[in-house]
């Protein structure tokens, strides 16, 4: 759904608060309606015809393309994605991954990826891009020299970064690789679930088309799955359509839900990032505690990336347990209280996770190296209750 230029020149969250509330959309009422509908209904045959010819973003059709509901989620998050034309909703931020994979790389093209990029999206190109005759080269995000060495092999179609990193939360200098990407003729393409636009402006820094699990901190409350696309107008027009080929289309229940998320996703993201920091902080000098991975923390080894091209945080990070017993994750995640034990993150309440990332790096050393870890997703307690808790379960390691 394209956003047009409206409201562009008001703050982010003044953006958040006003964007996609069309008076033809929500009436006399602050949210759209949920529009449930399969058929859209035309005055006249001619009307009928007109709108099929147009294929135009907002027009009524069939309910494969959406209604009101979800265009109204679509162009609030096109109004906080500077840079971006439009943005595609999709069914999961893994449909998402898999509808933008699918408009930009072609049999015989090469893809270079981020070694730390989200598990799932790693299956996808040995698997499903691997099948339809798609290479994939993982590369270490943090060596722009490798990097430049595997676009100079030539045939880079593009580029899949991810920053800070699934798991390990390494920092990318995402300008520097998708500059070097461009230069290449490679398109360059960020999963920014972890800071969303107003943490990090992905398009901005150079990349082509961005990426979130909406599933995390735009639903924000552990109730629904969603994925989104954004670009500019060229791959913004190239994912719709591949978007429609597919048959993706996201409920309109769903869509209101995210977009209820989306309206208080500032705030959210602001007090999560202030507790995880807190958090973080605390873990560092506990003695069971071997290191902490939060680019948010001075002591992280991309924390200057962080400070230079970040605007915001995020309350997802991780830590690796002082102890060689691998079984010393699972006994603290079982000995918290206030931690729930699951998979997604980004709600309002905490999820504490026993994490193996080396089991899915080949290009990079994994600094866990096989040592017990956890990832942990602050929500909105108090962070004094949360560290507590902890202190309570690291007695156990
Ligand atoms: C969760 C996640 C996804 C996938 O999103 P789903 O909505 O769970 O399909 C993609 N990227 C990152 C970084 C994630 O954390």
């Amino acid at each position: 759904m394209s956003g047009g230029g409206d409201g562009r020149h008001l703050k982010p969250a003044t953006r958040l608060v006003q964007g996609g509330r069309r008076k033809e959309w929500t009436g006399p009422v602050v949210n759209p309606p949920v529009w449930r509908a399969s058929t859209h209904l035309y005055e006249t045959d001619a009307e009928r015809q007109a709108a099929g010819h147009s294929n135009a973003d907002g027009q009524f059709f069939y309910g494969r393309r959406g209604a009101p509901t979800q265009w109204a989620l679509a162009e609030a998050l096109t109004a906080i994605e500077p840079g971006a034309h439009g943005t595609v909703l999709y069914p999961s931020g893994v449909a998402a991954i898999a509808g933008i994979m699918l408009a930009v790389l072609k049999p015989g093209d090469r893809l270079l990826m981020s070694d730390n990029a989200y598990d799932p999206t790693r299956s996808m190109a040995t698997g499903l891009l691997a099948r339809l005759g798609v290479t994939t080269s993982f590369f270490d995000p943090r060596d722009p020299d490798a990097f430049r060495a595997l676009l100079a092999d030539g045939g880079v179609k593009a580029v899949w970064l991810e920053s800070p990193g699934s798991l390990t939360f390494e920092m990318t200098d995402v300008p520097l690789l998708a500059r070097l990407a461009r230069e290449h003729g490679a398109v360059s393409i960020c999963d920014n679930t972890w800071a969303s636009p107003l943490g990090f402006a992905a398009l901005e820094q150079g990349c082509d088309i961005v990426m979130m699990s909406l599933s995390k901190h735009v639903g924000g409350h552990s109730d629904l799955m969603m994925g989104s696309a954004s670009a500019g107008q060229r791959w913004y027009t190239a994912l719709r359509s591949v978007s429609q080929e597919l048959g993706q289309v996201v409920s309109p229940d769903d869509a209101a839900l995210a977009a209820r998320g989306l309206r208080t996703m500032g705030v959210r993201l602001a007090a999560q990032t202030a507790a995880a920091l807190k958090v973080a902080g605390w873990l560092e000098v506990q003695p069971q505690v071997a290191e902490v991975f939060c680019p948010m923390l001075p002591s992280h080894g991309g924390h200057a990336i962080w400070r230079r091209d970040f605007t915001g945080g995020c309350g997802l990070f991780s830590f690796v347990l002082a102890s060689d017993d691998p079984a010393a994750s699972a006994r603290v995640a079982d000995a918290l209280a206030l931690f729930g034990i699951g998979y997604s993150w980004g709600g309002y309440e905490s999820l504490a996770l026993p994490i193996t990332p080396h089991t899915y790096r080949e290009a990079m050393a994994c600094p866990c190296a096989g040592r017990p870890a956890l990832r942990l997703s602050i929500g909105l307690e108090d962070p004094d209750d949360l560290i507590a808790d902890l202190a309570g379960a690291l007695k156990l390691v």
